[in-house]
């Protein structure tokens, strides 16, 4: 869920919002903080739950098993930061385990917020210099907070995680931390070239 609107219908308070999927309300779903507002919330009003439709432009992954995964952000705002790389739709992070002894995906979604005010401002032209290499360099910090969750998702999913370098002045021929040459992916759905052995991937443009 991203956002709510709160209207007031004389007696009646609706929330309206938007969910990923169908099952996102699903009470296994729950962290503890949803079950902690829940609580308070049943114990003043009668809660009920009416679904309105299906929002077209939602893009959720439905395959069974996906045989591997990217780390991706961008400045238009995305429900996850988890593509699925078959089918190059979103994956709910409430799919994925919790890593690094967390309670919930705290890491991943501050990884999503912080790349996105990075590209925000690379779009913007207000500092070009500092965004394009936090975007382009598999080195930079955006960059290292998000190899090391691809990292660590890698390691209790069992699949191939790939962290997205952003090829921004389509400059990037090779990897840039092996220095071979890119493998193509033969998938247009998702990206143009990956380095398994450095677990990234990117486009031509
Ligand atoms: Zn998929
Ligand atoms: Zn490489």
């Amino acid at each position: 869920m991203l956002n709510y609107e709160l209207i007031k219908e004389e007696k009646v308070y609706c929330a309206y919002c938007k969910f990923i999927e169908k099952n996102s309300l699903n009470n296994k779903y729950n962290n503890k903080y949803v079950n902690e507002r829940l609580n308070k919330l049943e114990a003043i009003f009668d809660l009920k739950i009416e679904e309105l439709g299906e929002e077209i432009n939602n893009e959720v992954c439905s395959c069974k098993s996906p045989s591997w995964y990217m780390l991706y952000a961008s400045y238009l705002e995305g429900e996850t930061p988890v593509i699925c790389g078959d089918c190059g739709k979103s994956v709910p992070l409430y799919r994925l385990p919790k890593i690094m002894g967390q309670e919930e995906y705290f890491q991943e979604l501050n990884w999503q917020r912080d790349y996105q005010n990075v590209d925000n401002l690379y779009v913007s032209c207000l500092s070009d210099r500092f965004t394009y290499r936090q975007m382009s360099n598999p080195n930079s910090q955006l960059s290292k907070k998000g190899r090391k969750i691809c990292h660590e998702f890698e390691k209790s999913t069992n699949k191939p995680f790939y962290y997205y370098l952003a090829n921004l002045k389509k400059n990037l021929n090779r990897c840039p931390i092996c220095g071979e040459e890119w493998q193509n992916s033969n998938n247009s759905k998702t990206v143009d070239f990956k380095c398994e052995k450095c677990r990234l991937v990117t486009d031509k443009e």
